[in-house]
């Protein structure tokens, strides 16, 4: 029988191994199902409580309530990390400051003039203007929002958003504009 190290070096190893999300998913929730701890734990570190959100300075009550030990769980209101519809980076609800995410409201188009394309030969190395190339080589396209080449800081900056729906550049100004304000209050 393996001791605890040993077997713990061998889950290890057998971690290293996996390469689907999906597997490693299942894997937590499963363990989340058989075990109180795990459910709590994985809670703690992915959840977090309305009044995290809304007041990020002095403790809360919940979080002077909480006690691991004694199963005392937290109300938890959110999940915590979340993806970003406008810069597409993870970011962290409750620290979610004006200007912390910087973002382009426009399109990447593609641009024949940038420097990236002259010894471009699109009958030896196929077309400039694929989807791949916007990440490949952002530099070979413009935003149109600002005329920025495609690897330059966004031109607009605010809070983090999880705002879905129509793209943000067919709304009203003064509607993305609230909206935006409201955006880490989802
Ligand atoms: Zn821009
Ligand atoms: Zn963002």
């Amino acid at each position: 029988m393996s001791s605890k190290d040993e077997t713990l070096g061998l889950v290890k190893d057998a971690l290293d191994q996996i390469s689907s999300i999906h597997t490693a998913r299942a894997l937590l929730l499963r363990l989340c199902y058989n075990s109180e701890f795990a459910l709590d734990f994985l809670a703690e570190e992915l959840l977090t409580t309305e009044s995290e959100v809304y007041s990020s300075n002095s403790e809360s009550e919940d979080e002077a309530a909480y006690r691991p030990n004694k199963r005392k769980r937290k109300t938890y209101a959110h999940v915590r990390y979340r993806k970003c519809t406008q810069c597409l980076e993870t970011f962290d609800i409750t620290d979610n400051t004006t200007g912390c995410c910087t973002w382009h409201e426009g399109e990447l188009e593609f641009d024949d003039e940038a420097d990236t394309w002259i010894d471009w030969d699109e009958d030896t190395h196929g077309p400039m203007d694929t989807t791949e190339h916007r990440e490949e080589y952002p530099d070979g396209f413009r935003w149109t929002c600002c005329d920025d080449p495609g690897d330059y800081e966004g031109c607009e900056s605010g809070r983090h958003s999880t705002v879905r729906g129509e793209p943000p550049q067919k709304r009203k100004r003064y509607e993305y504009q609230e909206l935006r304000e409201h955006a880490h209050l989802e």
